[in-house]
């Protein structure tokens, strides 16, 4: 597919060229900001899984240059208009000209930068990422555990990872974002479950580093356990919400969960040597927050599961807007298998389509006009798995011309 015919198709694609993001992905991280107001308060960001880096592009211009975008810019508009309402400010008028003039006092409000104070950004991906101003990019991979060092240095210089006996920042950060995805397969399942251990090594380095309070994002592809995931957030957070922007295909099993308010069981500690997603420690700290956070109870309930989704989970159903079911659930074809009769508690978390209804449909084409000029992509990527193989097919072609 030509530049042209992909402008056509994919307008994030072409609009993310237009406006200098990095990679079409800026637009599901504004989208969901603009439902969630994720950067509210929020000044120490991690960014995983961040290549080529337009997440990081919109971080840089939020909370960096102080620039405002979704729910912040509402909100300046809205006060605008209450204070016109009071007649704190001239209030617009039929009068072009004063409509005009209150016009652009909003918008020079819009653009006026009001750059956070001691913000610190820290970006990590297995490619290089391209220099952002403000950022600090690290090239690791996120399932390692020496990235939990490297991450913790980054984020306070005075970190001494041989001398640290624990795992936790001792400057935590505010909001921790996952956009990571395997190189997909085609194989559903695999891809599935690849995607799934991104997102626990996600969770893991989450749990290292957030402040109580903090938040987590991370895409998700929906797959048939996925709400036993649900649960296992709700074991640290005290909201889990599925979000679907409009910049993300809706033929695709893309999704991002939305964690706010950080609240990790008491006494729990983040663990390098027992990271969450393999053993028995989430099931543990089930327990644990059903002991110290006693929940509806419900006599149904039972023990579950096993290996990765290991786990169930006691939801409330006090929780607003979210509803809890069970169902049967069979893991194992052995008959005798005593996990067989097991109920595995699925919580299903509210689930919220997100972005401008009047934005565009990222799986619609739009008519260009004729004279349209596509633009190159802002930063092609500079280490692309696929760059060897591109390099094999042209020295062949070179070769065979001889
Ligand atoms: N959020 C990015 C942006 O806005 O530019 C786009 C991220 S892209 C969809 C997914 C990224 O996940 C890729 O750059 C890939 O290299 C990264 N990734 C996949 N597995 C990873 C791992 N184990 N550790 C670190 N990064 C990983």
């Amino acid at each position: 597919m030509g530049k042209a015919s992909k402008d056509k198709r994919d307008a994030y694609y072409r609009l993310a060229k237009e406006q200098g993001w990095r990679a079409r992905s800026a637009f599901k991280l504004l989208q969901l900001d603009e439902e969630f107001d994720l950067f509210a308060n929020v000044s120490r960001v991690v960014d995983l899984c961040a290549a080529p880096g337009s997440w990081s592009q919109v971080l840089s211009r939020v909370l960096i240059k102080g620039e405002k975008f979704g729910r912040a810019a509402w909100q300046d508009r809205e006060a605008k208009f209450r204070q016109q309402m009071l007649g704190i400010l001239p209030a617009a008028t039929s009068d072009d000209s004063k409509q005009q003039q209150v016009a652009e006092e909003v918008a020079k409000q819009h653009r006026e930068s009001q750059p956070r104070k001691d913000v610190k950004i820290v970006s990590i991906d297995l490619q290089p990422i391209s220099p952002l101003e403000g950022i600090t990019t690290l090239r690791a991979d996120i399932t390692h555990p020496a990235t939990v060092p490297l991450l913790l240095s980054s984020l306070d210089p005075e970190y001494d990872a041989k001398s640290a006996s624990g795992t936790q920042a001792s400057h935590p950060v505010d909001l921790v974002l996952s956009d990571g995805a395997p190189d997909v397969t085609g194989l559903h399942d695999l891809d599935i479950y690849v995607q799934s251990q991104l997102l626990f090594a996600a969770l893991n380095l989450a749990l290292c580093v957030l402040k109580p309070g903090g938040k987590f994002v991370a895409k998700i592809f929906r797959g048939r356990n996925v709400d036993i995931l649900y649960a296992q957030l709700k074991i640290f957070f005290e909201r889990v919400i599925v979000a679907k922007p409009r910049s993300s295909r809706a033929s695709s099993v893309e999704a991002f969960i939305v964690c706010i308010n950080f609240r990790p069981p008491t006494g729990f500690q983040a663990s390098l040597e027992e990271p969450l997603g393999v053993g028995q420690r989430l099931n543990k700290l089930a327990e644990e927050r059903q002991r110290q956070m006693p929940m509806v109870a419900d006599a149904t309930m039972q023990n579950s599961a096993r290996g990765t989704w290991d786990m169930f989970v006691q939801g409330s159903t006090q929780d607003m807007g979210i509803e809890r079911v069970q169902e049967k659930e069979v893991y194992d074809d052995n008959e005798d298998s005593t996990e067989q009769n097991d109920l595995a508690t699925r919580w299903i978390a509210p689930f919220i389509a997100c972005g401008d209804l009047s934005a565009f449909d990222s799986d619609a084409s739009y008519q260009l006009p004729e004279d349209y000029v596509s633009l190159d992509p802002v930063q092609p990527p500079i280490a692309p798995p696929y760059k060897r193989a591109v390099e094999m097919r042209a020295a062949l072609s070179k070769a065979s011309s001889k």
